[in-house]
């Protein structure tokens, strides 16, 4: 038996007793005609589990995705409720895909043909050690509950900005979020990792481990992750953070960027304590004729933004600002990545992304990116409610740990930049226009960067950048995630998110 799923036989054969034929897919049948697979599937998987089908109530819950372009086509879910369920082998060599948080939307997943979706969200423990210095969490955990659960505990770690990620799915890649400034990325807090590998075998993953430099950058590639062991960190100054936000008109562009270059920036020496966003958006009230910039500056342990970072921004006249005071737990809500924010809903859009990695802005690139935004959502309404995203993490603690360490190749990043493209899909020409209009978006301030390689955080990437992009130029990165490969998943079935075959 090859790979992992599970369920209960009990179940599954409950299932293919009840099917209704009015709603059941072929494939289905043809699981179910099968009775060494409704054998195979079954036996081990806990009471809690549930076995989902095309109809069956929770299906449409279990398998909406944050992006509906170039979803996985998905036939059945099998939703876990222990990490022993995630193990059971598959005998019919089909395709399967773990799914935490739903907001996986890069184009490889749509290799995922009539495919088994692991359903993790019962895996969504927080226990903290006695020490009170690490956490496991459970494989299919949410950024939300994470900070919810460590703060009760008056602890918090790094998870990604937006509450309604999982921890893993971001993490398997590197994972960025507020707090990497001091203590680095998601992946760099993992002490140990509960995984089931392709062979359908459980096992841990930790400093002593082969796998260990793999699952901290390219880690969907390996296995599923039931759960981790991560260090965790006092809640300094009572958690306290404040913000400032503003929204400029087009013409601010230039001073805007040259001003977060001169101020905040500063040549990749942002202070540790400092985050910066911006983001190009429509917003006709204001402007029917063109994008407007919204930007905000965080900072940790201040009442109010200080005037050495505020005031530059303030000389440049925005139409709108904001300024707030609050906890770590307000970012989200503050930067629209809240739960209920518009980002975290799965309403049957295209979100399509095109990153590339810069370190530092060039204003005029600025100008062309934005008038090439403006111009084209005006143009075509379809597709103004797109954004064009700019992120200023510190870098601290991204950056103290030796980026050969790890499969996460780009340390060195100033800045995570993409183009958000958002759409109602209709048909074909609309998403190549789409994609289109996000590579010319990309492509301007890439050749604005005067950098020669293009660097795609991988769990922003769109899917056509190439494993390099993702993982790194140096040819030995490629060749240590191949080796890797051969010898963990020889046969590919962690092909479907990024693969670098
Ligand atoms: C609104 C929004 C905000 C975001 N903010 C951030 C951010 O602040 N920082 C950041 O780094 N990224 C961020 N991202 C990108 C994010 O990292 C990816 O979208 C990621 O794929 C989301 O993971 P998920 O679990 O939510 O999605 P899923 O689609 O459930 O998972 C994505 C993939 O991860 C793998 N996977 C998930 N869980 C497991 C597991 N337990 N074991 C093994 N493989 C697993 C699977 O291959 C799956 O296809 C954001 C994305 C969105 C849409």
């Amino acid at each position: 038996m090859e790979f992992l799923v599970v369920a209960a036989a009990s179940l599954m054969q409950g299932v293919c007793n009840n099917l209704s034929p009015d709603y059941t897919p072929g494939f289905i049948h043809s699981l179910c005609n099968r009775g060494d697979i409704a054998t195979d599937l079954g036996a081990h998987l806990s009471s809690g589990a549930n076995i989902w089908v095309l109809g069956s109530s929770n299906f449409d819950i279990a398998t909406t995705r944050w992006s509906a372009l170039d979803a996985p086509n998905i036939s059945i879910v099998v939703e876990v409720a222990t990490e022993d369920d995630v193990k059971y082998a598959n005998p019919n060599n089909l395709p399967f895909l773990a799914y935490s948080g739903g907001h996986g939307a890069i184009e490889t997943l749509s290799g995922v043909e009539n495919g088994i979706q692991i359903w993790l969200n019962q895996l969504d423990s927080v226990s903290i050690s006695e020490d009170s210095q690490m956490a496991t969490f459970g494989g299919g955990v949410k950024s939300k509950h994470v900070t919810d659960a460590l703060w009760a505990a008056g602890k918090q770690t790094v998870t990604g900005g937006c509450e309604c990620t999982s921890l893993l799915g971001p993490g398997l890649g590197g994972g960025h979020g507020f707090l990497q400034g001091w203590h680095g990325l998601i992946s760099d807090q993992f002490v140990s990792l509960n995984m089931v590998l392709a062979n359908g075998s459980q096992i841990t993953v930790d400093q002593d481990s082969e796998l260990w430099w793999a699952v901290k950058g390219a880690g969907h590639n390996f296995g599923i992750v039931t759960s981790v062991t991560s260090k965790i960190y006092d809640v300094p100054e009572d958690g306290l953070w404040s913000y400032k936000s503003y929204f400029f008109t087009h013409d601010k562009v230039e001073e805007l960027y040259d001003a977060i270059n001169r101020y905040l920036l500063k040549g990749g020496k942002q202070p540790v304590d400092l985050i910066n966003y911006s983001f190009f958006f429509n917003y006709p009230d204001v402007d029917p004729t063109h994008p407007l910039i919204a930007f905000f500056i965080l900072r940790q342990g201040v009442e109010a933004i200080e005037e050495k970072y505020a005031a530059p921004f303030d000389k440049l006249g925005p139409v709108l600002s904001m300024s707030d005071k609050g906890t770590y737990n307000d970012l989200p809500m503050w930067t629209s990545n809240a739960e209920d924010s518009p980002p975290c809903q799965k309403s049957g859009l295209a979100n399509v992304c095109f990153p590339v990695d810069l370190q530092t802005y060039n204003p005029t690139t600025q100008r062309l990116a934005f008038d090439t935004f403006s111009n084209f959502t005006q143009k075509y309404p379809a597709f103004n409610n797109s954004l064009f995203l700019f992120e200023g993490y510190s870098l601290q603690g991204v950056q103290t740990i030796d980026d050969e360490s790890t499969a996460f190749a780009h340390r060195e990043a100033n800045l995570l930049v993409a183009p958000l493209i958002i759409y109602q899909p209709t048909d074909k020409e609309r998403d190549a226009q789409g994609v289109a209009f996000g590579e010319k978006l990309r492509q301007i301030v890439f050749q604005g960067s005067g950098q020669d390689e293009m660097f795609s955080y991988v769990n922003y990437a769109f899917g056509n950048e190439g494993p390099e992009a993702w993982y790194g130029y140096e040819p030995w990165r490629l060749e240590r995630l191949r080796s890797l490969k051969a010898k963990y998943d020889p046969n590919g079935r962690f092909n479907f998110y990024a693969p670098f075959y």
